[in-house]
């Protein structure tokens, strides 16, 4: 098998589908810390989480133990609109950068929402619709997790609703309009629907907006109305676990030809890209049956892993959702506003966090600069318009193939490719133009927003 000669693209049979998703989490030795609740600081509870989320959800949050878990069919049957993805070997980025490293990445852009976070989206809306609920509430920076779920709402027949970051809903109409056809309502967040919206209008008159309030203000307006819940599209578990189809999509792609990657490669804002594309692999670390380097890529405007600390913070401004430990530049941290409007988040999936603790996984934080050099060339000579978010994991895969170029090694590196930059022309222009920055925060501005996190 291994000689045969690898196409641009392997591509899975619908039958090849994954039926189980893989919680990595049972393989952990060091399992992540318990999500506290904010009122009590004591573990949170399945009652308590299921006041916010679906009940099923819920208990996939608090579920450490069970390795794999089903997917029902009508979330695979949803899947098999956009899925499998294939997994692609960038023989042309290889020739362009002249090195004896093979690449491979697996793309997630070929459905409209444009990036992987469909792969949660329809599952989280299936267990909320299975729940008897009328809706769910949500929050949306960049607007790509709010389209996601547009349309998985739209599917199942669920109605939802949008908190978007104002400055994002004022400077990317288009996806707003992509998720009004969709059928979601969508409010600019600061809003005067909640409390929380309210009284940051009120304190800071004319804000733009930021994630953490959008987000109070989702898990507010759940709580306030009957039969909705609140959904979250990065950071939680629970979102890894459904993006894990990912990782094992790639996986049975290179056992197709018996090959195996040495470095797996993602871009981590909330870490659930990441933690999909590299969960299968790393059960494989960690049960002793294989070896893999694994790098989470960040902004060094926004550096959790590289330059945060790990403890237990708040998820959100106004401190309603439950505290989680993770890798964090505390959630009063105004991170500069980057072009990566995915990764602009001050936290780190609690999943990720550990493993990263563990020393199972390394971060780098790269410049938004550079990382738009590395997506003008993937796109030149790939095809592939990406995402400003996924770029960071192309700008340190070409990194790594270069690396090969001077010692000769043949290494084999995969990465994520997590969507398609078309909604993102402002920050392409803004880069042909030669006008882009690159902000990086000082350890003053760092240590600030980490001097006034909780103490626990
Ligand atoms: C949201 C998003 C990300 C970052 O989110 P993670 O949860 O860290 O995966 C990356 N790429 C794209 C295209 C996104 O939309």
């Amino acid at each position: 098998m291994a000689n045969k000669e690898i196409p641009y693209k392997i591509y899975l049979e619908e039958s090849e589908l994954p039926r189980q998703w893989y919680n990595v989490r049972a393989d952990m030795k060091n399992k992540p810390a318990p999500l506290l609740n904010p009122k009590t600081l004591k573990p949170c509870t399945l009652e308590e989480l299921s006041e916010v989320f679906c009940t099923e959800l819920a208990r996939q949050e608090l579920d450490d133990t069970t390795p794999y878990i089903d997917i029902p069919d009508e979330i695979i049957d949803f899947y098999k609109m956009y899925r499998p993805a294939p997994l692609t070997r960038a023989y042309c980025l290889e020739k362009a950068l002249d090195t004896p490293a093979k690449i491979y990445y697996k793309f997630e852009g070929n459905n409209t929402s444009g990036s992987h976070k469909l792969n949660s989206a329809i599952a989280q809306a299936y267990y909320a619709k299975k729940q008897g609920l009328k809706g769910v509430t949500t929050e949306t920076g960049a607007g790509q997790w709010g389209t996601a779920l547009s349309m998985a709402c739209a599917y199942l027949g669920l109605d939802c609703k949008v908190f978007m970051v104002k400055c994002s809903y004022e400077q990317k109409p288009f996806r707003r309009e992509v998720m009004r056809t969709y059928g979601a309502n969508v409010t600019p967040s600061p809003s005067m629907l909640t409390e929380v919206g309210r009284k940051i209008n009120e304190q800071f008159p004319g804000t733009n907006g930021s994630l953490g309030c959008a987000i109070s203000e989702a898990v507010e307006a759940a709580s306030n109305m009957e039969g909705y819940r609140y959904v979250l599209g990065s950071v939680l578990s629970q979102v890894l676990l459904h993006q894990t189809v990912i990782g094992l999509e790639a996986q049975a792609a290179f056992k197709k030809y018996g090959e195996k990657p040495d470095i797996i490669i993602g871009c981590a804002g909330g870490g659930s890209n990441l933690g999909g594309l590299i969960s299968p692999f790393m059960g494989e670390k960690l049960r002793g049956e294989a070896d893999y380097e694994f790098i989470a890529v960040e902004p060094s405007s926004c550096p959790s892993l590289t330059r945060g600390i790990y403890a237990y913070d708040y998820c959100d401004t106004g401190a309603v959702c439950p505290l989680q430990k993770m890798y964090t530049l505390g959630s009063t941290f105004m991170p500069a506003s980057s072009h990566a409007g995915g990764l602009r988040y001050h936290g780190m999936s609690s999943v990720l966090s550990q493993l990263y603790d563990d020393g199972l996984m390394t971060a780098r934080s790269v410049k938004q600069t550079e990382v738009f050099e590395a997506a003008q060339q993937f796109a030149r000579v790939e095809g592939i318009l990406p995402a400003p978010e996924s770029s960071h994991a192309i700008k340190v895969a070409m990194d790594e193939a270069l690396k090969c170029k001077e010692t000769g090694e043949e290494k084999t590196i995969l990465f994520g490719l997590t969507g398609t930059g078309y909604f993102d022309m402002y920050a392409y222009q803004k880069f042909n133009d030669g006008v882009m920055d690159d902000y990086i925060p000082t350890d003053e501005e760092i240590k600030e927003a980490i001097d006034r996190m909780p103490k626990i």
